[in-house]
C-alpha cells in the first residue's frame, strides 16, 4: 500500500491529525493505520462513556511535561469550536468540563469518522506499525500483519502506555527510544496510587471528602480539595489521580496527606470530641466519631489513632488521646508504595521530549515524521485536559504535515 501520509494510531490525536492533514492537502492519499480492529476504541470509554472532550479553562497550569510551553496550541483549537464545526453540540459543567450534549462518546467518534469519510481518509485497521526506515519523502513502514506500506510523510500518534487494553502498550515509544529519541521518564498519570494494604485496612469502598496534599520529604508538591476513594491497596478519586504524576520525581518518598475536616480548626475539633466524651461517655469507642464520619471511616480513625480495644468506653479516653485523634483527622497520612498498573491508568506522564521536534511538531532527527498526542512528553490534569491536548496537537501536526506536501512533486 502506498500513501502520501500515513498516520500510525487511530485515537483522538491521530484522527484529528488525519482530518487536518486532509484539509491542508486536498486530494492527498491519507491512511490511518490502526493496530486494533477499529479506530477510536479508547475514545468510547472516556469520561465513563460520556467523553469529557475538553475544558473551558485553557490555561497552561493544567499541563505538565516538556511540552507544557506548547499548551498555547490549545487556544488555537478550542474544543468547543472544533466540535461545533463537526456538528457536535457541547455542554459544560460547573468545573468547565466539556461534554457532548448527547452525553455519549459515540456521538464524538461518529462525527469525527463522518468527517474522515467526507475527506476521503482511509482507515486501515488491524495494522500496527512495528518499524520504519527511509527519509523524508519516502518512508517504508513494516506492519504487524506482515504488510509493508510506503508513504511520503508519517505522523506518529500511537499514544503512550496507559490503558493497554485499548491498544496503547508503549511500543512506538520504545521504538523511538531505540532510534535515539530522548524519552522523558515515564509513569502513570491520572491514575490511582498504591499504598500498603494494612494502611487502608477497613477502608475498602469508603469515600471521604477533604483537602488532599501530595508531600515529599516534608515539601508540599500539590494540594486540592476533593473526594478520595479507598480500595484494598490503593487511593483513588480525581484529586489523587492528579497527584499520581508526582511519582515521576518522588518515587519512594511520596505521601498523600488528607485533612478530613478542612473547614474546622484543630481547637474546634478538639472541643467537639471532648463534648462527645461527656455526652456519650458510656458508649464504646467505635461510636466516638459516629456523628462526624461514615461508619467505617469513623472506626478506622479511632482504631488507628488510639490503638485501644474498640470495646473500651469513650469516658476512658484521655485528653492527650483526643488530641492524637484530632491530629489524625486533620493529617491522615498514607505512604505511597508505588504506581498502579498501567491498565488502571488513564494517561502517561513522560514521553518524547520537546527537544526532539521543531515548533511544527516535526521530528528534528527524521524530517517528514510528525508526532502528536500522548506519545509526547505532555500530560494534563483530569477534567478534559488530555483530550484537549490530543485534538490540538493532532490538528497542528496534521496541518503542518499536509502543508509540507504542497509544492512537492508526488
Ligand atoms: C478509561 C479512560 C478514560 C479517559 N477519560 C478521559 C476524559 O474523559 N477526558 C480526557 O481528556 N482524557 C481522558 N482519557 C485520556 C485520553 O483518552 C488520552 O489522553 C487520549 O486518548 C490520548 O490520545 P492519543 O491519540 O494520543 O492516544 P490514544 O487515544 O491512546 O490513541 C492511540 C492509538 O494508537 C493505536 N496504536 C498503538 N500502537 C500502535 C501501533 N504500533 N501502530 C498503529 N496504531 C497503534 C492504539 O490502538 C490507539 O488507538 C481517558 C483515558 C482512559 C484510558
Amino acid at each position: 500500500m502506498t500513501a502520501d501520509i500515513v498516520i500510525a494510531g487511530g485515537g483522538a490525536s491521530g484522527i484529528a491529525a488525519a482530518i487536518a492533514a486532509a484539509e491542508a492537502a486536498p486530494g492527498a492519499e491519507i491512511v490511518i493505520a490502526e493496530k486494533l480492529d477499529r479506530v477510536g476504541k479508547k475514545l468510547l470509554v472516556t469520561g465513563n462513556g460520556r467523553c469529557n472532550l475538553g475544558n473551558a479553562d485553557l490555561s497552561q497550569e493544567h499541563y505538565h511535561g516538556s511540552f507544557s510551553e506548547m499548551s498555547g496550541l490549545i487556544s488555537s483549537t478550542p474544543p468547543e469550536d472544533y466540535f461545533r464545526s463537526l456538528g457536535v453540540l457541547c455542554t459544560s459543567d460547573r468545573q468547565g468540563r466539556l461534554y457532548p450534549r448527547s452525553e455519549s462518546a459515540a456521538t464524538v467518534l461518529n462525527s469525527l469518522r463522518i468527517r474522515l469519510s467526507e475527506l476521503g481518509v482511509r482507515e486501515a485497521c488491524g495494522a500496527g506499525l512495528t518499524g520504519y526506515t527511509g527519509r523524508s519523502g519516502s518512508w517504508e513502514l513494516s506492519m504487524d500483519d506482515g504488510q509493508a506500506m510506503t508513504c511520503r510523510r508519517l505522523i506518529l500518534a500511537a499514544g503512550g502506555y496507559a490503558a493497554p487494553q485499548y491498544g496503547t502498550d508503549g511500543a512506538v515509544m520504545r521504538m523511538l527510544r531505540d532510534k535515539g529519541y530522548r524519552i522523558s521518564r515515564i509513569c502513570p498519570a491520572v491514575a490511582p496510587l498504591r499504598v500498603a494494604p494494612e494502611s487502608v485496612k477497613g477502608l475498602k469502598g469508603v469515600r471521604a471528602k477533604g483537602y488532599v496534599q501530595a508531600v515529599s520529604d516534608g515539601s508540599i508538591l500539590a494540594g486540592e480539595q476533593g473526594e478520595i476513594q479507598f480500595t484494598e491497596n490503593a487511593l483513588s478519586g480525581i484529586c489523587v489521580f492528579n497527584m499520581a504524576r508526582q511519582l515521576q520525581d518522588h518515587e519512594g518518598r511520596l505521601e498523600i496527606v488528607l485533612d478530613l475536616a478542612p473547614d474546622i480548626d484543630f481547637g474546634t475539633l478538639l472541643d467537639y470530641v471532648r463534648d462527645i466524651r461527656t455526652s456519650r461517655s458510656g458508649l464504646e469507642l467505635n461510636e466516638l466519631l459516629t456523628g462526624a464520619f461514615s461508619k467505617n471511616l469513623a472506626v478506622y480513625l479511632v482504631r488507628t489513632a488510639l490503638g485501644r480495644p474498640m470495646t473500651d468506653r469513650i469516658a476512658d479516653v484521655s485528653d492527650r488521646e483526643l488530641k492524637v485523634l484530632c491530629k489524625r483527622i486533620k493529617e491522615l497520612r498514607f505512604k505511597v508504595t508505588g504506581e498502579s498498573p498501567w491498565k488502571n491508568a488513564q494517561v502517561t506522564a513522560g514521553g518524547v521530549h520537546r527537544s526532539c521536534v521543531d515548533s511544527r511538531l516535526e521530528s528534528l532527527k527524521e524530517r517528514g515524521v510528525y508526532l502528536c498526542g500522548e506519545l509526547l512528553d505532555m500530560d494534563g490534569d483530569c477534567g478534559g485536559f488530555n483530550l484537549q491536548w490530543a485534538w490540538a496537537s493532532g490538528t497542528f501536526a496534521g496541518k503542518n504535515c499536509g502543508a509540507s506536501l504542497k509544492g512537492e512533486k508526488s
